[in-house]
This record gives C-alpha cells, structure tokens and sequence, in this order.
C-alpha cells in the first residue's frame, strides 16, 4: 500500500460517538528507517505516532502540538512522540536498538517497559501547556491510552493499534482506530460497539489484506447509515529543526558553559538525526552577544 498517510474524523450511532482513525504505514516505514529501529521499537515507536497523529485531531489553532511519551525501567525504557496540527510527526526511542527474540506476532511493547507512566501534553501556541499523567497499566499502548483517557480525562475511549512488519523488518501496514463515548451515549449501544471492537482484528492485519480505514470502520463496526467518516487531513514524518533553534539552545545553556565549548560543537537532533555544527568562533560569537546583553 504505497498510498498517503491520512487521518480521518467521523461520528457514529447519531452523534453519541465519535471516531479517529490513522492511516501510518509511510511515517512508520520512515521512523524505522532513520531511527534504524529494532522490530520492537518499531512496534512501540509506530504505535506511539499512529496515537499521537489521531490525539492531534482535537488540537486548536495553529501551531498547537501534542506529545505522547512513555517511561519505564525496563529494558526497552521508552519513547517520545510529537504531532502538531498540521499532521507533522516525529519521534524518537530511548533504546533504539533493544532487541529480544521473538515471533513477531508476540512483540508486546508495553511488557517490555516495566514499570512507567504514560505522559500527553498538549500545547497550543501562546498559552501554558496542559499534562496528563498515567501509570503504565498491563497491557499494550492501545489498553495503556484508553487507560489514560478514562483516568486522566474521564472519557470512555476504545482503541486500537497495529504495527505489522514483514522478516526483512519493512513496515507492511500500521494504522488506529479511536473511538469515544459522548456523554449522551445510550449504554446499551456503547456496550454493542465494545463487543464488536473486541472481536474485530487487528486493524494492521486488515489493512495489509488490502482493506482501506473507512471500509474497516464500516464492514467491522459500523453500519452505513448510522455513520460518517471524512479525511481530515494527510499526515507524515516531518522534523522542524533548524540551525536557528538549537542556536537558541545553545544560548540558554549560558557563558559558562559555552566556555567550554570553544573547541566547537556539533549537536545532533534526536528526532531527524540532522547535525548542526557550530565552530569555536561561532560559540565565541554566541558568548560575546551575551556578554553584550549582560
Ligand atoms: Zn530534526
């Protein structure tokens, strides 16, 4: 499936659900390949952006971002994601290269974490950033955001993710599905549609089958008439560093340090793995504006 990733937005059962849904395979493929992941980072990295790029649909004005990081003292220890509205995503993995032996099918990120927390702040430009905070509960990052929303903002949510790669470690399809509850939902529909996601596959299964997100949403879910379903927007991997940002960096790190630094440096971003060199002379140039600042 070599087709643009995008998100989708939808309402269902009139209006008392609503519905996110990622279509990933292309920003996964390009996570692994420059963060050279292993397959379980892969599976965790690759979750964790299909979830951000959905949790980014209920981001107000522009450039507002949401960011999605998981912390454990476990091997694999984590990874941090980012999604602003204009569905750019980047990421990166703590343990990039962690490795276990395991049948693919078995690769279950979370477990691997130990025990951690799960963290999303949302920020919108101008205004103090809002956090929320969650203890890693069992289970994989679907069971781990649902977890979230329900602890952290009191909304029933279902989700779902999948990752599938193939032996030669290529991304063959990743995609979500999240669906919340409205307040004026009827419990009884609710309870239908939870038994009904329970036994839908696995969402990257489905698409690797050939299956496009509205026709899963449709052929597993929901019937046509009581629901809708629009492309939102494209999404993709998309690193906004620059020289000019990490100069900023560098400043605030403050004369001392700098000071150290006249040998020159070369920071690497964690997210695109571009470098920005600067020389001695440049980092005496950042020293003396200080100075002149006072
Ligand atoms: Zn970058």
């Amino acid at each position: 499936m070599n087709k643009q990733d995008m998100l989708y937005r939808g309402m269902a059962m009139d209006g008392q659900f609503r519905v996110f849904a990622a279509q990933s395979t292309q920003t996964v493929q390009t996570a692994r390949d420059l963060h050279d992941l292993s397959p379980i980072n892969t599976f965790l990295l690759g979750k964790m952006l299909t979830a951000a790029a959905m949790l980014s649909l209920d981001l107000k004005g522009p450039g507002s971002e949401v960011s999605l990081r998981l912390d454990g003292d476990g091997e694999l220890r984590g990874a941090l994601v980012m999604c602003n509205d204009l569905g750019e995503l980047r990421g990166y993995a703590f343990a990039p290269s962690v490795f276990f032996e395991e049948a693919a099918e078995n690769f279950l990120p979370v477990k691997h974490l130990g025990s951690g927390s799960m963290t999303v702040i949302r920020s919108v430009a101008g205004k103090q950033p809002t956090m929320g905070h969650t203890t890693l509960v069992e289970g994989e990052v679907a069971q781990n955001l649902a977890h979230y929303f329900e602890q952290s903002e009191q909304i029933p949510t279902a989700v779902n993710l999948g990752v599938l790669i193939d032996k030669e470690a290529r991304v063959r399809a990743a995609g979500g599905l999240l669906i919340q509850q409205l307040p004026q939902a009827d419990p009884a529909r609710a309870e239908l549609l939870i038994a009904r996601l329970a036994s839908t596959p696995n969402i990257s299964d489905l698409m690797d089958m050939g299956l496009g997100i509205p026709q899963i949403l449709k052929r597993f879910l929901f019937t046509e008439k009581d629901f809708s379903l629009e492309e939102a927007h494209p999404i993709q991997y998309k690193c906004n560093c620059s020289r000019e940002r990490f100069e900023r960096g560098l400043r605030l790190l403050g004369k001392e340090e700098l000071s150290e630094m006249l040998d020159g440096v070369e920071p690497q971003c964690h997210f695109c793995n571009a470098s920005y060199h600067f020389s001695g002379k440049d980092i005496a140039g950042l020293i003396a504006s200080l100075e002149r600042k006072g």
